[in-house]
């Protein structure tokens, strides 16, 4: 497992792979990797002959009061993490490297991001379809895999690969769920331990929407405020639950086919997200980990 700090060193590395002809998966992300994150690259290096991890804060993806400089940030101990799955590279560039002082390019997309978490982090998408662009230009894979847990953040990708032709292949990941049904997250190790306890209603609240939508629930408000009262009951202050179309993330009025349930609420000091696809007439799967 190569770590490379450049953008020349990588572009060096994913050459010589493809001069060889071996295909690239790329798995982006931030760091303070957990279960979730070593699911993806492993899907990764089913998909292709060579697995690039990227490590990466990224700046652009930030607004002025979040997270940004409190983030996790943990490489040592992420490179521990990826030792033995088969990665051929890890790229963890500076800031610097990735924007040079005189940087001044945006990528941005008209719909998807003004629904959801984009409601509040208005400039997020922007930035993330930016590194993401980024990235997909310095490695060049053939595959990227994203988790589910972001859903916004995948159709944002997916809807930019086909509008800019880029040639890679969008591959979904299923969420990774700790046994009580939490979605795994770098942010969890902010929660106190009674917000852990609380943190799985998160989830539940979803799966309570789901079997309501497979046993014939159709009137998407409805299901909604009952949903923000269990959140709110348990301690959680909501910045959106909807029930939406899952390609164009428009809010459903009459639930009439498969709805993306998502929802961002915080405990505490921390904001955490979830969602799920919902289908009429169809019971949600078991509380299993990879849902
Ligand atoms: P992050 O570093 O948290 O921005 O995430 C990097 C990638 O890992 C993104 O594609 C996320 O959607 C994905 N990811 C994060 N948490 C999970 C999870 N619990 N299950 C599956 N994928 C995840």
């Amino acid at each position: 497992m190569t770590v490379v700090t450049t953008i020349p060193q990588m572009r060096a590395l994913t050459r010589a792979w493809r001069q060889a002809g071996e295909t690239i998966a790329l798995v982006p992300t931030m760091g303070a990797l957990h279960a979730g994150h070593l699911a993806l690259v492993e899907a990764a290096s089913r998909e292709c002959d060579r697995v690039v991890v990227s490590i990466f804060v990224n700046p652009t993806q930030f607004g002025p009061n979040e997270d940004f400089t409190r983030y996790p940030r943990d490489l040592d101990g992420d490179l521990r993490a990826l030792t033995g799955l088969g990665v051929d590279a890890v790229l963890a560039p500076s800031a610097d490297g990735m924007y040079g002082p005189a940087f001044q390019t945006s990528v941005e997309l008209a719909h998807l991001p003004k629904h959801l978490c984009g409601l509040t982090r208005t400039n997020h998408f922007g930035g993330v379809a930016l590194v993401v662009a980024k990235l997909f230009n310095i490695v060049q894979p053939d595959a990227a895999v994203f988790g589910m847990k972001d859903y916004q953040q995948v159709r944002v990708i997916e809807q930019m690969v086909a509008d800019l032709d880029q040639d890679v292949r969008i591959v979904r990941h299923p969420t990774l769920r700790e046994p009580d049904g939490l979605a795994m997250s770098s942010r969890n190790r902010y929660l106190s331990p009674a917000d852990r306890a609380v943190a799985p209603t998160l989830y539940a609240t979803l799966r309570a929407i789901a079997e309501a939508v497979a046993g014939g629930a159709n009137d998407a408000a409805r299901l909604v405020s009952e949903g923000r009262a269990r959140l709110e009951t348990a301690g959680f202050v909501p910045d959106y639950l909807a029930v939406c179309d899952p390609d164009t993330l428009d809010d459903v009025v009459t639930v009439a086919g498969p709805v993306l349930v998502a929802v961002a609420a915080r405990l505490g000091a921390t904001r955490l997200i979830d969602n799920l696809v919902a289908v009429p007439g169809v019971a949600p799967g078991p509380a299993h980990p990879a849902h």
